[in-house]
């Protein structure tokens, strides 16, 4: 049987882990949440970064998985998007959590879908998959990308409509956003697309980069363009594949920290 998240007295701090309280939960549909949790005064990284959480287990070891934070990295508090696998040894009881229980966090945030991998560029795509949006939130609320880029592009492809995550907030421009100026606002373009059900936009992410739909709310030049462009990608590891090839096929070069390139990837999760 598992064990209540509730009791506090399971959690144990180290040099590795902090304690941290639940501020509030979200649910999207019946297997995707968001769920905020206070941010230790100490705790720093980069938009777009990823971390360990966790809860306890019964054997005394803290069960963890990988987590992008979704919260630019001036926020007070640390928001993540969270799947549901109904076996999952995590999200199986991640998804009872409520304001007020105790969570780990981890203290090494990491990653490569940061701005310091990539080259000075005009336009940011960030492409992603399911919760491979998590990143990309993170990214989009932080006023630092919208100094580097002229355009911001996020894109997010899902199965079907209620997968689409924080529409609302990207459909009005992060409307209320209390840290982006209105001239950045407008400078985020949002590109939903499903593909399973019936949508205003329709199909993989691929397809809208042949045909040109990726583009069309751009000022910009309609096809992706290496010398201006900066493409960051998060999803599963096929989507990655498939697309990493194609952008190496026009031209790109992928970047790491230590050598920013023209685009940058990371698995979504690993499986
Ligand atoms: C770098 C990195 C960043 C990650 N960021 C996030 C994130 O922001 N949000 C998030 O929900 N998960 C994220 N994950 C996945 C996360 O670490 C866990 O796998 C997930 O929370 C499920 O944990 P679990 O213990 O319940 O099941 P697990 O045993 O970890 O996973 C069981 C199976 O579920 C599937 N699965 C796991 N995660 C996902 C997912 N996100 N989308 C679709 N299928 C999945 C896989 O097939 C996997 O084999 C990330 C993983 C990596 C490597």
């Amino acid at each position: 049987m598992n064990m209540p998240i509730t009791d506090r007295e399971q959690f144990k701090e180290s040099g590795a882990l902090s304690v941290e309280t639940v501020t509030s939960v979200q649910q999207w549909n019946e297997e995707l949440f968001t769920l905020k949790m206070t941010r230790p005064p100490a705790f720093r990284f980069r938009s777009g970064e990823f971390i360990m959480i966790g809860l306890p287990q019964e054997n005394g070891k803290p069960l963890l998985r990988a987590y992008s934070v979704a919260s630019p990295a001036y926020d007070e508090e640390l928001e993540f998007l969270s799947i549901i696998v109904q076996d999952g040894p995590l999200t199986s009881r991640l998804q009872h959590i409520k304001p007020g229980d105790p969570i780990y966090l981890g203290k090494k945030p990491t990653g490569t879908l940061v701005t310091d991998a990539l080259l000075p560029g005009k336009r940011l795509f960030m492409l992603s998959t399911g919760t491979g949006l998590a990143p990309f939130m993170s990214l989009a609320r932080d006023p630092d990308v919208y100094e580097m880029f002229e355009e911001v592009i996020v894109v997010h492809s899902v199965r079907r409509v209620v997968d689409l995550a924080y529409r609302e907030l990207l459909e009005s421009k992060l409307e209320g956003d209390p840290l982006l100026e209105d001239d950045q606002r407008e400078r985020l373009i949002y590109v939903p697309t499903v593909t399973r059900e019936s949508f205003r936009t329709q199909g993989r992410i691929q397809t809208l980069i042949e045909d040109g739909r990726l583009f069309e709310q751009s000022k910009g030049p309609q096809r992706f363009v290496p010398d201006e462009d900066r493409v960051m990608l998060c999803g599963s590891m096929a989507m990655i594949k498939d697309h990493a090839a194609d952008l190496e096929k026009r031209g790109f070069e992928e970047g790491a920290n230590n050598k920013p390139g023209q685009f940058v990837i990371e698995r979504a999760f690993v499986g």
